[in-house]
C-alpha cells in the first residue's frame, strides 16, 4: 500500500488532495499545526487519516517525522498561503513557506538513502516566484525574480527542489498559478467577493471593500490542481510543472461574474476601493502557459472560469440559505 504524507492537510489543497488519496486506498498521513481547530474535525470525520502534530519551524520535529511515516510520496502543501499577509511576517514568511521546505527534501533525501527505495517529493511552488513577469505566458523557463516575501520564500524553496533534485531525490516542483474552490478563505480576494455577492444579493444591500481591481490573476479549479501534484508525484521523472489554465481576468472580471451570478446586474454600486487592500507591489499580470503538464502529465483543467465562479457563489449562497 502506498503511504503518503500531506503537510498541509487541512487547507483546501490538502482537503481535495486527502479526498483523492482515501479513494485510491492509500494510507494518508496529515502534518497539522499544533492546535489546529480543522485537524479536530478532520480525525473525527475521517480517522482513517493519521494526524500527526508538528510545527513546520520545528526541524527536528519535521525529520522526525518523515523518519517515523516512511512515506513512498510527501506533497509539501503547508506554509503562509496568502501574499497579503506574507508583507505583515516575512521573516515567518521565510521560514514556514521557504526554510521548512528544505528540513523536508532533506530528510526526504536522507530516508531515501537510508531505504534504498525513492521518496517521491511534491514542492507547491508558486506563479508569485515570477514577481512582476516580463514574458507572458510563463512557463518553467520564466526568469524567477520575485517581488513579495511570499514569492521569495517559494523561490528559495523552488531552488532547493532543484537543488535536491540533483542530489537524486525525486522532487517534483508544480509552479501553481491561483487556484479557488468553495474551501478558498476569505483572506482570497475571490472568496471575498463571492461571499460578499452571496451577502448582498440576500440582502438587497451592502458594500464590498477591494483594493487592487485591475490586477489580473489565471484563475483555475482547486481540484484541477491537486490532479496535477498526484500526476506529478507519480511521473517517470521529478520535473518542473508550471499548472495553469492559460486565461487570465482581472479582480473586476471576477467581481463582475460573481455578482451577475448572484443576481446583481451593477455590481460597481456596491463597490468601493481602499488603499488598505492595496499591496506594496502586486503583480499587475498572471498567466501560465501550461503545455509541458498537459504533453508529459497528460493534464488539462477541466472547469473554466464562469463554471468555477458560478460554484463558489452558489456555494456561498446556499450557506446563507443554511444559516436562515
Ligand atoms: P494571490 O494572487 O495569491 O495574492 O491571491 P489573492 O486572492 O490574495 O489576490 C489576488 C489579486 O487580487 C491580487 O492582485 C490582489 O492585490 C488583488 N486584490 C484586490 N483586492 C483584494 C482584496 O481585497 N483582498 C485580496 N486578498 N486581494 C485583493
Amino acid at each position: 500500500m502506498t503511504v503518503a504524507l500531506v503537510t498541509g492537510i487541512t487547507g483546501q489543497d490538502g482537503t481535495f488532495l486527502r479526498q483523492r488519496l482515501l479513494r485510491e486506498g492509500v494510507e494518508v498521513h496529515g502534518m497539522v499545526r499544533p492546535g489546529d481547530g480543522l485537524a479536530r474535525d478532520l480525525s473525527s470525520a475521517h480517522p482513517e487519516v493519521v494526524l500527526h502534530e508538528v510545527d513546520l519551524s520545528d526541524g527536528p520535529a519535521l525529520r522526525g517525522l518523515i523518519c517515523e511515516v516512511d512515506p513512498d510520496e510527501v506533497y509539501h502543501l503547508a506554509g503562509v498561503s496568502s501574499v497579503g499577509f506574507s508583507w505583515q511576517e516575512p521573516v515567518l514568511t521565510g521560514l514556514l513557506s521557504g526554510l521548512a521546505a528544505a528540513e523536508i527534501f532533506a530528510a526526504a533525501w536522507q530516508l531515501q538513502e537510508q531505504r534504498g527505495r525513492a521518496v517521491r517529493v511534491v514542492q507547491a511552488s508558486s506563479a508569485e516566484i515570477f514577481g512582476q513577469p516580463r514574458v507572458s505566458p510563463q512557463d518553467e523557463q520564466t526568469e524567477i525574480r520575485p517581488v513579495s516575501p511570499y514569492g521569495a520564500a517559494k523561490a528559495y524553496a523552488h531552488h532547493m527542489a532543484h537543488v535536491y533534485r540533483g542530489r537524486g531525490l525525486h522532487v517534483a516542483a508544480c509552479i501553481l498559478f491561483n487556484h479557488e474552490s468553495p474551501l478558498r478563505p476569505p483572506s482570497f480576494v475571490t472568496r471575498k467577493i463571492t461571499q460578499a455577492a452571496a451577502r448582498i444579493a440576500r440582502d438587497g444591500r451592502g458594500e464590498l471593500v477591494l483594493g487592487n481591481l485591475d490586477a489580473r490573476r489565471d484563475w483555475g479549479w482547486a481540484p484541477d490542481y491537486v490532479d496535477a501534484i498526484v500526476r506529478a508525484a507519480r511521473h517517470v521523472v521529478a520535473d518542473d510543472f508550471v499548472v495553469a489554465t492559460g486565461r487570465t481576468h482581472s479582480v473586476e472580471d471576477f467581481v463582475a461574474a460573481a455578482f451577475s451570478r448572484a443576481g446583481i446586474d451593477d455590481w460597481s454600486a456596491h463597490v468601493s476601493t481602499d488603499p488598505a487592500f492595496v499591496r506594496p507591489v502586486d503583480a499587475t499580470e498572471q498567466v501560465g502557459d501550461a503545455a509541458k503538464a498537459h504533453r508529459e502529465l497528460g493534464w488539462s483543467p477541466t472547469v473554466d472560469f464562469r463554471t468555477m465562479v458560478a460554484r463558489m457563489v452558489d456555494h456561498d449562497r446556499q450557506l446563507l440559505e443554511g444559516e436562515a
